[in-house]
């Protein structure tokens, strides 16, 4: 899968991204995350992005020309109907599922706003999919970005190894996670459960079900709710 990210802070994307698991990906050639810089294609002698908002207000907005010329540019790599995403608060909050449905797309383009947003002309011209990452209000879109990249690409076959699944995570059933634990057997004190010791693997399907259930029930009484009556409980 391809991902275009169009920012004026591609280094921003290219650090933010190039560790652990989403590093082996690249590498791998299974993702390829290619940062694009808009002001490359700002037409003016001062490379200028931005200009002040008609209708008076605070901070600049990002100008519609770079951006257009920059996806042109790219479009010739694309395929018809390729998805362009633009990260904004106010946009569909982003969750697994739209992780999931969104690793089926070959290419995936995402626009990066910054200041105080982007001309909304551009946005009507190019925009598919209007994605928040939650109810706050970020500096810029790279951070955004970032995260729908790390996510999406988790549900790409071949990104995460056998050992990594994402089959059995939060979300995967509409539950959180059952708890954890590792080595040592004893820390400070405190004892690993019994059950999962014994190697009975009814037994400790059946006990993470119950934490799943007990911790989702606590913390995400929305996800439990919704959990329960699909399961007709
Ligand atoms: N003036 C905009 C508003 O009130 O909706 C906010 C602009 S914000 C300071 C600058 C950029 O950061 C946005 O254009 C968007 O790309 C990104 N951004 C900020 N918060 C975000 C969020 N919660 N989810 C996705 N993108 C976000």
């Amino acid at each position: 899968m391809d991902f275009y990210v169009l920012t004026l802070f591609p280094d921003q994307i290219e650090y933010g991204l190039n560790t652990s698991i989403i590093k082996r990906a690249s590498e791998k050639g299974i993702i390829n995350i290619k940062a694009v810089d808009i002001r490359d294609y700002s037409s003016d002698k001062h490379h200028h992005v931005d200009d002040y908002p008609y209708g008076g207000g605070a901070g600049m907005v990002m100008k519609p020309e770079p951006i257009y010329d920059c996806y042109k540019d790219i479009s010739k790599d694309l395929l018809e109907g390729t998805r362009v995403v633009y990260v904004t608060p106010q946009g569909r909050t982003f969750d697994q599922s739209m992780a999931k449905e969104m690793a089926l797309e070959k290419d995936l383009v995402i626009l990066c706003g910054h200041y105080e947003g982007v001309d909304e002309r551009i946005l009507d011209m190019i925009v598919t999919d209007r994605i928040s990452i939650g109810d706050y209000v970020l500096t810029g879109g790279e951070l955004p970005a970032m995260v729908l990249i790390d996510a999406i690409s988790r549900m790409v076959p071949g990104v995460l190894t056998n050992e990594e699944s994402g089959a059995d995570e939060s979300f995967s059933e509409g539950l959180l996670e059952y708890p954890q634990y590792t080595r040592p057997e004893v820390f400070m004190g405190m004892k690993v459960p019994e059950v999962l010791l014994s190697g009975h693997h009814k037994n400790i399907s059946k006990w993470r079900l119950e934490k799943s259930l007990e911790r989702t029930k606590e913390i995400r009484p929305d996800l439990y709710d919704a959990y329960m009556s699909r399961n007709n409980k």
